[in-house]
């Protein structure tokens, strides 16, 4: 058993201080079993150290954004440099036009950008800016969707909320429910109904083109076309949240992934940004046409603002990762490790009987303790959330740290090696083992 003596220790201190003592939920163990997260004091490449010195292999990424590792040489010299410049100006600069022309050159269907401070915030100002633009108030999410934390998108908000209970949070009132309507992913006759129902009171069908806050989901072929032909045909825009999917697949975004077909008619008028886009410094970016971002001020009515937006720090680690990014075959070295990765926990899992479906989308996939598929939130709430525990806690054991909820995926980074993965597969027939002897 590892020794975890001190992050104990630091666990009964941070809840003296901070509440529930974590500064983010995801971040507690309370889906897992409870008791202290781990506290890591130095990370590099794939692998964190923990406050009594305990190495882990990281399949977190920090949630998506260290997709080259942490401490990349690079990023870490274009945050240093940043720094010594002086970290905000309150101004503009160069750097932001960098940026922003990277992503335009990543996904065609920006025109113009506006850079904020998390994923949270890009997406709620792409609901503002196309009610402002449609004229309408209400919003068609889809179950089991995260999107952030701002008030409209916390209904039936999937993994943060829902590895806790917690299906809609406290606190956000009766008016700006009802303004929100709930579909199940994968579902077009769902959607349609939903549409024919509110009709023009909808500013706009709000989707993870590719989810991954229900486990990693691709949609069905057929599912985005649709989806954007009947929000068009009802006067609705269409907001992507690609939070968690541009830059992870491949070197742009949902909207452009080879995996999926017909881009032409998957284009979204707004699509929110963060994450990876910063390289591990907070970030978030939303865009779209022309015609539709004029709506924001100074050029427009509908306002939105922000104190650190575009620092320089922030878009010089953004700009960096993307340079990693853009490297040779960084993609298909992701890939090739979480196929080997995938392939060895299923069989795995198969040898000692643990139902186990795995859905892996290029260097990210997901684990979900069950038999059938997951294709909706549905069939990913109605998995065995207490054998994902055992096998988390199993895992971190062994010096592997996943995400603690079973929901969450596991993110492949370009540090990631061979090594990496024997260790991770060994680690994994021994916990799968354990969990068949019932421990
Ligand atoms: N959208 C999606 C799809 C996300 O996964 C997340 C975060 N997990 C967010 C928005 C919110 O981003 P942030 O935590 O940076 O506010």
């Amino acid at each position: 058993m590892m020794k975890r003596e001190n992050s104990e220790a630091l666990y009964k201190e941070a809840l003296e201080h901070i509440v529930g003592g974590v500064n983010s939920p995801s971040r507690s163990f309370k889906a897992v079993g409870g008791g202290a997260p781990v506290f890591m004091k130095r990370a590099r490449g794939a692998h964190f150290w923990d406050e009594d010195d305990n190495r882990y292999i990281d399949y977190l990424a920090a949630y998506g954004p260290i997709i080259t590792g942490h401490a990349h040489p690079h990023i870490t010299k274009a945050i240093s440099e940043a720094a010594a410049n002086g970290v905000l100006y309150g101004t503009s600069t160069a750097l932001e036009i960098k940026l922003a022309k990277m992503l335009k050159e990543a996904i065609p269907s920006l025109d113009k950008v506006r850079f904020v401070n998390s994923g949270t915030e890009a997406v709620m100002t792409t609901i503002r800016v196309a009610r402002a633009y449609t004229g309408r108030n209400k919003i068609i999410k889809f179950a089991g969707c995260y999107h952030g934390h701002s008030d409209l998108v916390l209904v039936a908000a999937g993994s943060g909320p829902s590895t806790l209970g917690i299906p809609d949070s406290a606190g956000i009132t009766t008016n700006i429910a009802s303004e929100v309507i709930t579909v199940p992913f994968n579902d077009l006759d769902a959607l349609r109904q939903a549409l024919e129902r509110w009709s023009d009171d909808v500013a706009a069908v709000m989707v993870e083109p590719i989810v991954g806050n229900f486990g990693m989901v691709m949609p069905q072929p057929g599912y985005l076309e649709g989806l954007c032909s009947m929000a068009r045909a009802n006067g609705s825009l269409v907001i992507y949240d690609e939070v968690i999917t541009a830059f992870r697949f491949h070197y742009g975004s949902a909207q452009t992934y080879a995996g999926l077909d017909n881009h032409d008619a998957i284009q979204p008028d707004l699509t929110a940004l963060g994450k990876i886009m910063g390289g591990g410094l907070p970030i978030g970016a939303y865009g779209g046409s022309k015609q539709i971002m004029e709506q924001v001020a100074p050029l427009g009515p509908a306002y939105q603002a922000g104190t650190m937006a575009g620092n320089p720090a922030s878009i010089s680690s953004g700009i960096a990762c993307l340079e990693v990014l853009q490297g040779e075959g960084v993609y298909e070295e992701m890939e090739r490790l979480a196929v080997r990765l995938t392939d060895g926990i299923q069989s795995s899992a198969d040898r000692y009987g643990v139902p186990l479906t795995i859905n892996r989308i290029r260097g990210a996939f997901s684990t979900h303790f069950c038999n059938h598929p997951i294709t909706n939130y549905a069939q990913a709430q109605d998995t065995d959330g207490e054998a994902f525990a055992s096998f988390f806690r199993h895992m971190l054991d062994r010096g592997v740290h996943l995400a603690p909820s079973k929901y969450e995926a596991w993110f492949l980074t370009t540090a990631h090696t061979d090594e990496d993965v024997d260790a991770t597969l060994e680690a994994a027939d021994d916990s799968f083992r354990a969990m068949s002897q019932g421990k």
